[in-house]
């Protein structure tokens, strides 16, 4: 496990140096985690002191600003994601963590999931991203065209995040399907249900290749019955997710005021984190509008209760159809960036 990640230590270290930074706030995805005390030991080595932030960190958009103020840091070191939030007002370096394991073998292996398809989608997380011309002549050697999306934003060619879709999005009309590097579901099932194109994942962690596409489709059906519930609400909260990159408080006034105009009872809560547990706390609350990570409400809490993403809130104002909604894949709200 130790060599997986490519954690950078020496540009971690000319950093700090180079910064003068006494005092770093280390911040960590959970799969990381394992690899806590020698990102320690590599900060420590340059004499300055080591803090690890041991709240959730799921992206880039949740960085540590409050805690780095309250420790007087000097500099945030984030691993696992880029760059999403331009002037944090804060020095923040981030640390992509390569995956050192190599992805021809286990694309190779996915050409026989994409034999009926001539031309391929190519998406992945920051992990694999190096590795993308590797799978594009593993996909071309088998007789695939391959295309690669950029849509300018702030991800590189062929990223995707969990809720930024627009590099898939920006190729999807000119493929057939689209493959997905990387490990897990997560980000495959988000690109079928923003482009609504057979989804399939090769990765390179276990070697095994599948497709998400019927699962695509049952979250697509409970979707539709968590809308369905929330036409029916008398009372409505609309979420406020406090997090640096979930922050959309004219967003969620905008929706509030909406919503009461429609004579819903509706409240704005503020929150750190979305849970199934936090919302259970406000039984007097039928339906909930997220706009904090959209990904919270596709596959976390709604099995619970409908917690509706922007888009979808939009279908119950009346102000968007659900069939509009499927043919755009605004499931994810895909360009609340923008
Ligand atoms: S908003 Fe959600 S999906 Fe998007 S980067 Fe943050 S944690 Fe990931």
């Amino acid at each position: 496990m130790d060599d997986v990640f490519d954690l950078e230590e020496d540009r971690v270290k000319r950093e700090i140096v180079q910064r003068k930074a006494r005092r770093v706030l280390i911040q960590l995805p959970e799969g990381l985690r394992g690899q806590l005390f020698k990102i320690v030991e590599t900060v420590e080595s340059t004499g300055a002191e080591a803090f690890v932030s041991g709240d959730p960190c799921y992206g880039a958009c949740d960085l540590p600003l409050e805690e780095a103020e309250k420790l007087n840091v000097d500099l945030i070191i984030h691993y696992g994601h880029t760059e999403l939030l331009s002037e944090v007002g804060f020095p923040v370096v981030y640390v992509k963590a390569k995956a050192r394991t190599p992805v021809s073998g286990v694309v190779k292996k996915s050409l026989s999931l994409l034999e009926k398809y001539d031309v391929i989608g190519l998406t992945t997380t920051a992990q694999h991203l190096d590795r993308l011309s590797e799978a594009v002549k593993a996909l071309k050697e088998g007789g695939k065209e391959v295309l690669i999306g950029d849509s300018k934003g702030a991800l590189h060619p062929g990223q995707v995040l969990g809720c930024d879709y627009r590099n898939a999005l920006a190729i999807s009309d000119g493929v057939d399907a689209f493959l997905f590097i990387g490990g897990g579901r997560f980000h495959a099932l988000g690109i079928a249900l923003s482009t609504r194109k057979p989804t399939y994942v090769a990765d390179p962690f276990t070697g095994s290749v599948y497709s998400v596409n019927e699962e695509a489709d049952k979250v697509i059906r409970q979707r539709f019955a968590c809308i369905l519930e929330a036409r029916n609400a008398e009372t409505i909260a609309v979420i406020v997710g406090l997090k640096p990159g979930q922050f959309r408080l004219d967003l969620a006034m905008k929706a509030a005021e909406e919503f009461k105009k429609k004579g819903k009872r509706t409240s704005i809560l503020t929150l750190r984190e979305l849970s199934p547990e936090v919302l259970s706390q406000f039984p007097s609350i039928d339906a909930f509008v997220n706009t904090a990570c959209p990904r919270v409400s596709i596959d976390d809490v709604s099995r619970f209760i409908p917690v509706l993403t922007v888009s979808e809130s939009l279908v119950v104002l009346g102000r968007l159809t659900w069939e509009e909604l499927c043919q755009r894949g605004l499931f994810l709200d895909v360009s609340w960036r923008s």
